[in-house]
């Protein structure tokens, strides 16, 4: 691109602020002690910026707020929940809707209501609850995601694409009939917020179709999806991020939500199909986890809330500066030659612990050393991507040992200003200068679900 560089801003001002807390290097050694080198188990107000994760840490906007107060707390037929099913049925397009009381909760009823024991659940790659659930219900998970995906250095632009020969081989291997869907997560949080392209999502439900087997997007992140779409596909850039979402989810059966990351609430989720035999089915269930279908485990405030937030998200000026936040961090750490993963996704920096720590083997959890290492340096809370996340073959009970060894530093939705990038990035780069120093951890304590959250580990 030619010309001069126009700056932007974050499309909205502070109305209420909430004071953050620094923290002496004394008082974070202890407390990282305290949390097991976990920093899942660190209390949030020892913390001074936290990238922990976006997953419910969104800033609301005033309209959402307002709309708090115009919950509908009728235990039946809420109308918080007619309205969030008609913003559904116009930004995603499916017929059907239950709410849940977020994403997980979701995977959970679309996994029972849809897998059988010995069936197969093609994915690329994986997310933790999502892959949990599948394998709860009696699936085998397998990885269809290009090989780009793994490559912490490849520049793909959409490097969460599906392998069409992967999920091809798949079907010839084990039979159409044992796989009961395709699971397309948009974009791929496990691979660094990667991007999936309208041309891929085609030919995978072409493929699925030919086949009689069902789309099932995980539509979480869909709107950052849709978001490279527009800047990266060739025919999209001239239309706007409502489109491409609208168009995205039509080469789907069905998706399942957390309302939580995209739609920028607090608390929420949905799952959303076309086929009325499934939600039948799903409706049932929810019944028995959640609670009526008519608001599963929300309150009907919470449920207005996610509507309002559902309309603010796919807004092109809210997407755009919601990934443009993410570049800035990394054009920061770029800068400075601090290894992570390109190009940068739509939610978070995620840096590369294996090159951040080559001394440290992946059994002694790198990625788990730094985000720990980050914490103590700086108050700066992040999350570990590895090893530990990548959990036990449920079969074997051997360890994953993914390719890559991440560290996530997530950026909350419209919470933070570019003066906080600049201070992360600035001490991201403090630990680099003096990361040879680093020793790895030994776990000392492992739940035996979803692992990654309570763990607790010590220093070698
Ligand atoms: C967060 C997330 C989920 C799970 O949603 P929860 O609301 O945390 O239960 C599923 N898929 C993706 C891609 C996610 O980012």
């Amino acid at each position: 691109m030619s010309g001069k560089y126009i700056p932007w801003a974050e499309p909205y001002k502070i109305k209420v602020v909430e004071p953050l807390k620094m923290t002496t290097l004394e008082e974070r050694k202890h407390a990282i002690k305290e949390a097991g080198f976990n920093t899942f188990l660190l209390r949030s107000e020892d913390v001074y910026i936290d990238f922990l994760t976006d997953s419910g840490t969104n800033a609301m906007s005033d309209a959402q707020w307002a709309g708090m107060m115009m919950g509908d707390e009728a235990y039946a037929g809420s109308k918080n929940f007619y309205r969030l099913e008609a913003a559904v049925q116009k930004y995603y397009g499916y017929k059907y809707l239950v709410p849940t009381h977020q994403g997980r909760g979701a995977e959970h009823l679309l996994s029972q209501a849809m897998i059988k024991p010995g069936d197969y659940v093609p994915g690329n790659m994986y997310f933790t609850t999502t892959r949990f659930h599948q394998e709860k219900a009696g699936a085998t998970f397998v990885d269809v995601i290009i090989d780009e995906a793994h490559d912490s250095q490849s520049l793909h632009p959409f490097k969460g694409n599906i392998d069409l020969q992967k999920f091809e081989d798949l079907i010839n291997r084990v039979g159409a009939d044992k796989i009961p869907y395709i699971c397309l997560a948009v974009t791929v949080n496990m691979a660094g917020g990667q991007p999936v392209s309208m041309e891929n999502m085609k030919q995978v439900k072409a493929l699925a179709d030919k086949h009689g087997i069902k789309v099932m997007l995980d539509a979480t992140r869909g709107v950052e999806n849709a978001y490279f779409i527009q800047q990266r596909e060739e025919g999209y850039a001239n239309k706007s991020v409502a489109e491409i979402l609208l168009e995205m989810a039509s080469y789907t059966d069905g998706a399942t939500m957390s309302g939580k990351k995209d739609l920028l609430v607090n608390i929420g989720g949905f799952v959303a199909v076309n086929d009325w035999d499934i939600f039948e089915e799903l409706r049932n269930m929810v019944v028995v986890y959640e609670g009526l279908h008519t608001y599963g485990g929300l309150a009907g405030r919470d449920m207005e809330a996610m509507a309002i937030g559902l309309e603010e998200s796919v807004q092109d000026q809210n997407i755009s500066s919601r990934v443009r936040q993410v570049e800035y961090l990394g054009k920061l750490l770029e800068k400075a030659d601090i290894p992570f993963i390109k190009p940068v996704g739509g939610h978070a920096i995620f840096l590369d612990a294996k090159r951040f720590y080559p001394q440290i083997p992946q059994e002694e959890y790198p990625a788990q050393t730094l985000a720990a290492d980050l914490y103590v340096e700086s108050g700066v809370r992040a999350m570990e991507r590895g090893i530990v996340s990548a959990g036990r073959d449920v079969k074997t009970g051997e360890n994953h040992k993914p390719k890559l060894e991440l560290v996530r530093l997530t950026i909350p939705r419209r919470v933070y200003t570019q003066a906080h990038f600049d201070v992360v990035a600035y001490w991201v780069e403090e630990l680099y200068h003096h990361r040879e120093k680093a020793k790895g951890l030994k776990m000392v304590y492992e739940p035996k679900y979803l692992r990654f959250f309570q763990a607790r580990f010590e220093r070698l």
